[in-house]
């Protein structure tokens, strides 16, 4: 199909065979069009608004593939939860790197597209709730300012997938910076050819450090620029109380973006144990575990590059383990400077990192909402609901003015500094749910008003309101599933 805008210009299939397999989609019997991103399209140079819905349903279904594509599925591995697997993508397809008119590469995907070779007995599919899902919270990550996959488009089939019940078919046409991820490493490792790492690692580099490319060790300046990457990543997670759900190491991207919204919820009240995923038993993806999960899966990075750092396997496992004990260090002063900014703090001085963790210890024994409590301190008057009446906050906030006072810049841009680091908006569970249930009975309204909603998070407006709200105990949402 000609759509006018699309440029395919394919690196990643220059890498060795072993890295991917070239494949169709499944098509569809009889495709339609649930939502399209005219916004994202417009800045990628992409014009779909002027295809008929049928057309647009054809392309996003893969039914009819716009000029240049050529579909692969990449090879991965992995470690789930800590185990090590051989994966790939079972149910997804690149259809090729985009250029968009200012030359920014992007990988084009579906997701839901029907079987590969790294299928594993799986359908190859996807239902309605989980890409509408990801298009949701990817988007309103977006909006949050957060590094993520972007979605582009979500058709419904015509098909029905059988999970525990019969559930509309869907496929997610994903946008990402690239689908590199720690598992591509892995995989290259895992094949014991020195070749395939070295390749990956001249490819990693050239499309998104092409800086390192004369580097006298690309293999550790490799893990340097994805571990501020990932740092930065997480950091922004903490800020707006995102949970990921499934941090295993093929969900870790060296682009530094967000990818696979699949369990993964925000946080309403307060706490660093909370978990929603339902496969999440022990707690390694907690809100609070996840800098640490983020150092694991980078120390998973640094094991397959040892041969790469150096030839003396004892140096090179000294300067990796070295590299990776420095994370902690980096993510607490990049943490920090985050949290002052959402206390409207320009600069760190001696107590501030008290006061910040007296409040969320305060937060989290009065179960404080994470996105209102803090929205609520950036409207520059004193917070007036009951929980703010409590003496230990009352003290705490005598302290947190005196602090305010002595910041280098007025007051208002104080308030201007954490209205734009506490969103007034999250994609809350209750109200994602909510708008996934009426869409599964066919109702797409509550859907696409969250999608508005959520293009615009640091807006406070009237009509937002219940965005605002805390789930009422009968709307809680205690469990997420990955829904794959
Ligand atoms: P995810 O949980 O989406 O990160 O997927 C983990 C792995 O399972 C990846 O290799 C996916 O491609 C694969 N997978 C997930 N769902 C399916 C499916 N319905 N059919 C085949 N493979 C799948
Ligand atoms: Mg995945």
């Amino acid at each position: 199909m000609k759509v006018f805008g699309f440029h395919f210009d394919t690196s990643y299939t220059t890498l060795p065979e072993a890295f991917f397999s070239q494949g169709q989609p499944a098509p569809c019997a009889s495709p339609e069009i649930v939502i399209v991103n005219h916004d994202l399209a417009h800045t990628m140079g992409l014009d779909i608004a002027h295809l008929e819905r049928q057309q647009q349903a054809a392309l996003f279904s893969g039914n009819s593939l716009p000029e240049g594509a050529q579909p692969f599925a990449q090879a991965y591995a992995g470690h789930q939860f800590g185990h090590f697997t051989m994966l790939g993508d079972g149910r997804a397809l690149v259809l090729g790197e985009h250029l968009t008119p200012s030359q920014e590469r992007l990988d084009i995907q579906f997701k839901g597209s029907g079987t590969t070779p790294y299928s594993r007995g799986g359908d190859g599919k996807a239902a309605l709730g989980p890409m509408l899902r990801e298009y949701l919270i990817a988007e309103a990550m977006h909006a949050l300012g957060v590094p993520t996959t972007r979605s582009l488009a979500v058709v419904t089939t015509g098909e029905t997938v059988i999970r525990d019940t019969a559930l509309p078919g869907a496929i997610l046409t994903r946008v990402a910076s690239s689908h590199i991820r720690v598992g591509t490493f892995q995989f290259a490792a895992y094949r014991g050819e020195p070749h395939l790492l070295k390749e990956l690692l001249d490819y990693t580099i050239n499309r998104h450090f092409p800086e390192l490319n004369h580097s006298d060790n690309k293999a550790c300046d490799l893990i340097h620029a994805a571990m501020e990457k990932q740092i930065d990543l997480i950091v922004h997670w903490m800020r707006v109380g995102f949970i990921h759900g499934v941090m295993n190491t093929d969900n870790t991207t060296l682009s530094g973006e967000t990818i696979d919204y699949g369990p993964c919820a925000f946080m309403d009240a307060y706490n660093p144990a909370t978990v929603f995923s339902s496969i999440d038993h022990g707690g390694r993806y907690a809100f609070g575990n996840q800098g640490k999960i983020a150092q694991w899966n980078l120390a998973r990075l640094a094991e397959t590059l040892l041969p790469l750092i150096d030839r003396d396997m004892d140096k090179a496992i000294e300067t990796a383990e070295k590299m990776i004990g420095s994370f902690q260090g980096r993510y607490q002063q990049k943490w920090l400077a985050m949290m002052a900014a959402k206390l409207g703090l320009f600069s760190l001085e001696t107590g501030d990192s008290e006061l910040i963790t007296e409040l969320l210890q305060w937060m989290q024994d009065n179960h404080a909402d994470y996105t209102n409590t803090f929205r609520d301190l950036s409207n520059g008057d004193k917070p007036e609901g009951q929980i703010y009446q409590q003496p230990v906050f009352g003290q705490w906030y005598v302290r947190w003015q005196q602090r305010l006072q002595q910041n280098s810049r007025p007051l208002a841009e104080a308030f201007e500094l954490m209205q734009g680091h506490n969103p007034a908006i999250t994609p809350r569970n209750h109200k994602v749910e909510e708008a996934l249930a009426a869409a599964h009975q066919g109702d797409l309204q509550p859907f696409h008003a969250a999608v508005n909603a959520f293009k615009t998070p640091y807006k406070e407006h009237r009509s937002l309101i219940d965005y605002q709200k805390p789930p009422e105990p009968s709307e809680r949402v205690y469990q997420t599933f990955c829904g794959t």
